[in-house]
């Protein structure tokens, strides 16, 4: 599959809660899909894991790089 064909359709962005130590990269870097809360971790809208629009993907793809714990990796949403 292309880069182009992968920026097309929404992914979910998934947080292992296990390694997440709050340094907050994840929410600088989406800050329209993360927020973050007193500590650094990073807060989603209703506790699942976002959905992440095209328009958003390459910086999803830039946090799960370069989230220092690896605790994100990006799914993509299937159709149907
Ligand atoms: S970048 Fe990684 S370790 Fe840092 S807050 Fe986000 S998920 Fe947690």
């Amino acid at each position: 599959m292309s880069c182009a064909e992968q920026e097309q359709g929404e992914s979910r962005l998934h947080i292992d809660w296990t390694r997440c130590d709050g340094r907050g990269v994840c929410s600088e870097l989406l800050p329209e899909v993360l927020g973050r809360d007193d500590w650094g971790y990073p807060l989603t809208h209703d506790h699942r894991d976002p959905v992440v629009g095209p328009n958003r993907t390459a910086a999803a793809r830039d946090a799960v790089e370069l989230c220092p714990r690896l605790a994100l990796r990006l799914d993509r949403m299937r159709r149907g």
